[in-house]
């Protein structure tokens, strides 16, 4: 059961650790509801808490709830989109080949960026100076 439901962070080097927090968890709680239980003192004191405490307690308990729920979202994002990642990264760098395009974004003569105005063809924000997109021309 517990295997189906977080299979994810299981297969991960977290997994025994999860398991062994899990289970400790689930341990202390069942100690305190066999004291709460068994105890008439402590059940005074859980009811005196909860009718003094409650808006703490709902605050603190939907905190929790907002946190498990947004860490348990980031992780199945972060597992899946990471293959895409690598695959996109891996695409930028053939993109990225010659070393002349990365030099094409920027005016050589007052290193502002270019403006695409038709195909091939880019202008200079600043001083208007026109430059082919294989390579800057020295004068417009
Ligand atoms: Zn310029």
């Amino acid at each position: 059961m517990r295997s189906t439901r977080l299979p994810s962070l299981l297969g991960s080097r977290y997994g025994p650790l999860l398991v062994i927090q899990s289970a400790a968890n689930l341990l202390l709680a069942v100690w305190l509801y066999l004291e709460y239980t068994h105890n008439p003192f402590m059940q005074t004191y859980v009811s005196n808490v909860l009718a003094t405490d409650w808006p703490e307690i709902a605050i603190g308990v939907s905190v929790a709830i907002v946190a498990v729920v947004a860490l348990a979202l980031y992780g199945r994002r972060y597992s899946e989109s990471l293959p895409a990642r690598l695959g996109s990264k891996s695409k930028l760098e053939d993109l990225e080949e010659p070393s002349n395009l990365a030099r094409l974004d920027m005016c050589p003569f007052c290193q502002t960026p270019l403006r695409p105005i038709s195909e091939g063809r880019l202008q200079c924000r600043k001083c208007r100076r026109y430059f082919k997109s294989s390579l800057p021309k020295m004068a417009a």
